[in-house]
């Protein structure tokens, strides 16, 4: 494919910081940035990276309340944390979701979470202008965010920005694919009633993770029924069980919306060795997914995609390789799996994290999967988890869950072997709770009254990783709501 990639960068995107032992840790991005750097990204044909300039208030308000955006700005400039004005200060920042453990203060955090907007506004302006084929904002896909308040190490939700920005400038049919382990909560909030966008995600079941939302139930509001699609795939899914399951409702439903932009969100903490989650996906599948989203958005949506980053924890090993695949993937030139990692950057891993930077872009699996359409296994925990989504909304876009080729019959995919699940900050909820090992981290009672997808039933944040951190700020109920978006 003949491809032309603009993407949207600077160091300053290392700026959102949440401090030392946060799991969204910007050495993630730089050591992306380094790996596509020393395979030669920058110099590609038709590779221009571009440092964007941060997003305007008037464009964080296509998705955040005003007075969200004013607490994230004093919050970050220190002016609300005066001694006198403690009690005040935790109850006002709780009330936005900030002072928590997923989403402690830092200085500057604003100016920070604005930029990592620009820069997914810069890459969606690229798109829409024809000023390159695709658009790459790795920094983003903050994709837990919501109008009032921060979530999920999300403080400014970035894909619904641009969404909405796209939507402005005239666009008609965008679809988005959510692909981090995650359910992409604020992005569907955003969009729960406009039939004009049609989410999708993949992600571990809402029973086992944060943000405990995003069931196959979940399908759109009144005005925008079955445009929001949820696979809510069991703990454990494998390579081969998660692209069945991609390829089983994607592209369909991309063939029939036909959208003018596809906006896609690479989170990479599907990955197996992910600290906070319990999919089993290898950087050869995250590989093959990003290669077949490509794929879809020449088939479907010519040739208009806006990718971004997302989740994606583990930082030496999966994060760098992962995103250097997609955005060679992005520039039309992916590089060979088998190739070795550039020696420069394994030397600059070692000398940044003092750990031993992977020797090859592979882990040889080899990221095969049976097509769903060939048959299907009734008892198979993946298989149900299609069936639900195919029956919630295949109808609503005039497609058939099942024909007379998708059959029961014994499938050819074995179901995946049983593991124990991690019993620390991947645990699924019920255990995390009341593990002995791990704190219960903050509970963050939020009572959405707006419209919008059904509420968790859990109120956990997303990990307990901040177990030890002595300085985070502990909830009990905010009684928060949430301010509509429109
Ligand atoms: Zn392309
Ligand atoms: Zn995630």
């Amino acid at each position: 494919m003949t491809c032309t990639l603009h993407v949207a960068w600077d160091e300053r995107l290392a700026g959102y910081d949440f401090g030392p032992g946060h799991p969204m840790a910007p050495i993630r991005l730089k050591l992306t940035m380094e790996l596509a750097r020393a395979f030669g990204l920058f110099h590609l044909d038709g590779v221009s990276v571009e440092v964007p300039a941060a997003a305007t208030r008037a464009e964080l308000e296509f998705y955040h309340a005003p007075v969200y955006i004013d607490v994230v700005q004093l919050a970050g400039s220190g002016r609300l944390l005066g001694p006198d004005q403690q009690v005040l200060t935790e109850r006002v920042l709780l009330m936005h979701g900030l002072g928590t453990e997923d989403d402690p203060v830092f200085p500057g955090m604003h100016e920070a979470a604005a930029m990592v907007t620009g820069a997914t506004l810069a890459a969606a302006r690229a798109v829409w202008t024809s000023a390159a084929h695709h658009g790459a904002s790795i920094a983003g896909g903050l994709h837990h965010a919501m109008p009032g308040h921060a979530s999920g190490f999300c403080v400014y939700n970035d894909p619904a920005i641009a969404i909405a920005w796209l939507l402005g400038q005239g666009a008609e049919r965008i679809a988005y694919v959510d692909v981090d382990a995650h359910h992409g909560d604020g992005v569907e909030r955003a969009f729960w009633d406009d039939p004009r966008v049609l989410t999708i995600g993949l992600h571990e079941h809402p029973g086992s993770l944060f943000p405990g939302t995003g069931y196959a139930t979940d399908t759109g509001g009144a005005a925008a029924e079955g445009s929001a699609v949820n696979v809510a795939l069991p703990a454990l899914t494998g390579d081969a069980g998660w692209l069945r399951a991609f390829h089983a409702v994607v592209p369909p439903l991309l063939r029939r919306f036909r959208p003018q932009v596809l906006v896609s969100q690479h989170g990479c903490d599907s990955h197996r060795d992910d600290p906070l989650t319990n999919l089993e996906l290898t950087i050869d599948a995250q590989r093959a997914a990003h290669a077949a989203i490509h794929r879809l958005a020449h088939d479907y949506a010519d040739g208009r995609w806006l990718l971004t980053g997302g989740g994606g924890y583990e930082h030496v090993q999966v994060v760098p390789r992962s995103w250097t695949h997609l955005l060679f993937e992005a520039a039309g030139r992916p590089l060979d799996p088998g190739a070795a990692t550039p020696g420069l950057w394994r030397e600059y891993v070692s000398l940044v994290t003092s750990q031993a930077a992977p020797d090859t872009m592979t882990e040889g699996a080899p990221a095969e999967f049976a097509s769903f359409d060939d048959g299907y296994n009734p008892a198979d925990p993946v298989d149900q988890a299609i069936m639900a989504t195919r029956k919630a909304v295949f109808p609503l876009h005039g497609l058939r869950a099942t024909w007379p080729a998708t059959e029961p019959i014994i499938s050819r995919v074995k179901p995946p072997a049983p593991r124990e699940p991690r019993t620390s900050m991947s645990a699924p909820l019920p255990a995390l709770m009341s593990s002995s090992t791990t704190k219960p981290c903050t509970a963050l009672t939020v009572t959405d009254s707006g419209r919008g997808p059904s509420s968790p039933a859990s109120t956990l944040s997303v990990s307990a990783w901040a177990a030890t951190r002595a300085s985070s700020v502990r909830a009990s109920s905010s009684g928060y709501t949430a301010t509509p978006l429109r």
